[in-house]
């Protein structure tokens, strides 16, 4: 059988460029798609040379996703069996001071990808969801049947574009959509050839360890020491992100086999919750380095604890994360110290 050819939107990024990889690995084709805007071409070249022969099935195409004739014409000289979408801006705190950037980015974006896969016959999609649509959860572990809500506009686009393309495929039941909600994406290829670069200083807790680590940050700011939690600090679930890429092979294998999936929605994550204060101890341990901790109030609108129910991956997509703690932190140390300043120079820090 023709390798299937995936068109990875975002495949720049950080979860993308581990997808891309992935996806070479197993044998699919793949046009990573990114507008380069939080994210290098050294990590699609890397990925690639990672992939070793299987790099010739890779190709990349610098887009904005709200170009409607250049996506068009990506989408002229190649039919697509898939899309994975994982385009779109993340900063939660970002989104509060920018709003109408974040909703012309990650709305707009999506609405001229559908539009354009629609136009094309292309119908299958993976979208990247994520566990903020749960909010503040009333009891832990999320199921995917949990009531939904926005703290912020990122998190009310994740909602948006769930709704919309539930809306798409009851509208058309050529559509076949999976919806993965992602919990918190940690750790490096084993290579410590690609990794996380985020731009400016980091919002999320591993990226901030990881620069303490590496001397660009000073000391770590605890958010909040009086959870209702075995130490009194925020519980997260925290997968690993090459389990995480591979959740997304076993999505498209779903998609291609399971002729009736309309659009369905699967948390992944392990399963596990662990604190602020455990994983930093869990990450000094990995990398032999101590991590000064400064306790400070609690982050607005953040959750005491959330960690995913992984039943409904488990049974219906035969996915399950394979990876721990340790395995997470040992493999973020190790793109952390072979690349204290990502993808880029001491220049480039802001
Ligand atoms: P990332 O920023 O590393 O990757 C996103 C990529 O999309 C970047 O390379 C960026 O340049 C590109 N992009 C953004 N807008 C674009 C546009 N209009 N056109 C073309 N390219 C565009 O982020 P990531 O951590 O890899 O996240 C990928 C997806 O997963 C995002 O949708 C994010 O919201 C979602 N997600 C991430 C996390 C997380 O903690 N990393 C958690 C849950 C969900
Ligand atoms: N956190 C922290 N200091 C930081 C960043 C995060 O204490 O500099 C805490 C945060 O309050 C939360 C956990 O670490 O309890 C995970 O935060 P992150 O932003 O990585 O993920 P999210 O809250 O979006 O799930």
């Amino acid at each position: 059988m023709a390798p299937k050819n995936i068109l990875v939107t975002g495949g720049a990024g950080y979860i993308g460029s581990h997808t891309v990889l992935q996806l070479l690995q197993e044998g699919f084709r793949v046009v990573a798609l990114d507008n380069l805007d939080n994210s290098s071409f050294i990590a699609i070249k890397r990925a690639a040379e990672l992939a070793g022969d299987a790099e010739k099935n890779l190709s990349f195409q610098k887009v904005d996703l709200r170009d409607k004739e250049a996506l068009s014409k990506v989408f002229d000289t190649i039919k697509f069996d898939a899309v994975i979408h994982f385009a779109g801006l993340k900063a939660v705190g970002e989104s509060v001071q920018k709003p109408l950037l974040y909703y012309n980015n990650n709305l707009v974006g999506t609405i001229t990808l559908l539009e354009v896969m629609n136009a094309h016959g292309c119908k299958n999609l993976v979208f990247s969801s994520s566990a903020t649509v749960y909010g503040w959860p009333k009891q832990v572990p999320c199921t995917e049947e949990f009531p939904l809500s926005a703290a912020n506009p990122y998190g009310r686009t994740k909602l948006i574009i769930e709704e919309m393309c539930r809306d798409i495929q009851k509208s058309d039941s050529e559509w076949k959509i999976i919806l993965l909600r992602y919990f918190n994406p940690i750790g490096a290829h084993p290579s410590g050839y690609i990794g996380e670069d985020p731009r400016g200083i980091p919002n999320n807790l591993m990226p901030f360890i990881q620069q303490v680590a590496v001397g660009r940050k000073a000391e770590l700011m605890v958010f909040g020491n009086d959870y209702n939690t075995k130490d009194g600090t925020g519980v997260r679930d925290y997968i690993h992100v090459v389990d995480l890429a591979d959740g997304h092979i076993s999505a498209l294998e779903k998609l291609f086999s399971d002729q009736n999936i309309g659009c369905e929605v699967y948390n992944l994550g392990t399963g596990k919750g662990t604190s602020v204060l455990e994983m930093v101890s869990a990450f000094e341990k990995a990398s032999g380095k101590s991590i000064p901790l400064v306790m400070c109030t609690r982050r607005p609108g953040d959750a005491e604890i959330v960690y995913a129910s992984t039943d409904k991956a488990d049974r219906e997509l035969k996915w399950r994360a394979k990876h721990g703690i340790e395995e997470m932190c040992r493999d973020q140390w190790n793109w952390a110290s072979k690349n204290p300043w990502g993808y880029g120079f001491p220049e480039s820090e802001s």
